[in-house]
């Protein structure tokens, strides 16, 4: 049980879980901040080390070509090579879905993600909790958006339309969206439960009616990663939590029971 009262569960994705093969989800968090450390041992500059990332991630050399971004490859080769031998072990389950994906999803840029995707967007969301927490908690306006799915398999759920996103209502002690949103409000950030597939447009309405805003993500890797991208270009600071494990309708036949980790999104959210 941890300070807020949780006895979390081992869960397992469709394609990843945070917990890999164990029962406790620390073992995931020591290595991810240990392997951007050793990454930004290599490249002190965070946001030069941010680009590599995020280009590493691209085949498309022709438009990098185009675009003129400098491609570091020993650092680059460097990158995969590390995470492929460390983090392998959280994605044990890309390599079947990508094998049985009908071709109705195959167009889906998150669906279809490959596992070296996943493990360069795990790093790219712990490089930017780190490059935006501090201008995230000193925005004068902070919002949150927790995946929908943490709440779809409660058929009495009593969220109710908000200004921006779905509200919880709280009806449920043990529902994940109800304790991430009672430990936000403490720290005045305002939680939303992420419905809308138009969050290019969301992000622009709430920016435009607020002068100093920060935007906090609850969801699966690659759509956390995906949303933290669209906010800094949007000129929104991000920072994160990854789901433990991505178990909502569109991955699997049903909607299951997922969790992300209270104890993280605390420390990531609170002034230092
Ligand atoms: S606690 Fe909130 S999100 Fe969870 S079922 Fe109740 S109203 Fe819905």
């Amino acid at each position: 049980m941890d300070k807020h009262g949780i006895k979390y569960k081992s869960v397992k994705g469709k394609t990843y879980s945070l917990y890999g093969e164990t029962h406790e989800i620390s073992g995931y968090y020591r290595l991810i901040k240990g392997i951007t450390d050793l990454f930004l041992k290599k490249c002190p500059d965070e946001k030069k080390l941010l680009a590599q990332i995020q280009n590493a991630g691209s085949n498309r050399s022709f438009i990098k070509k185009l675009s003129r971004k400098y491609v570091d490859k020993p650092l680059v080769s460097f990158i995969k090579k590390t995470l492929s031998e460390n983090l392998s072990l959280y994605t044990t389950g890309v390599k079947r879905h990508l094998q049985t994906l009908p071709l109705s999803q195959r167009f889906d840029p998150v669906i279809r993600t490959k596992e070296a995707q996943y493990h360069l967007y795990m790093t790219e969301i712990e490089l930017i909790n780190r490059i935006y927490k501090h201008v995230f908690t000193s925005s004068k306006y902070k919002f949150a958006l927790i995946a929908h799915c943490l709440r779809d398999f409660r058929p009495d759920c009593r969220a109710v339309a908000g200004d921006i996103e779905s509200i919880c209502r709280g009806c449920t002690k043990e529902c994940f969206v109800n304790l991430g949103s009672l430990l936000l409000k403490k720290y005045d950030i305002h939680p939303h439960i992420s419905v809308s597939m138009e969050l290019e447009k969301l992000f622009k309405k709430i920016k435009a009616g607020h002068h100093s805003v920060g935007a906090l993500g609850i969801a699966c890797v690659p759509e956390l990663a995906q949303g933290m991208r669209l906010c800094i270009k949007l000129g929104i600071p991000p920072v994160g939590i990854p789901l433990d494990a991505n178990r909502c309708s569109r991955w699997m036949k049903q909607c299951r029971e997922s969790s992300f980790n209270l104890e993280e999104l605390e420390e990531l959210i609170k002034d230092q």
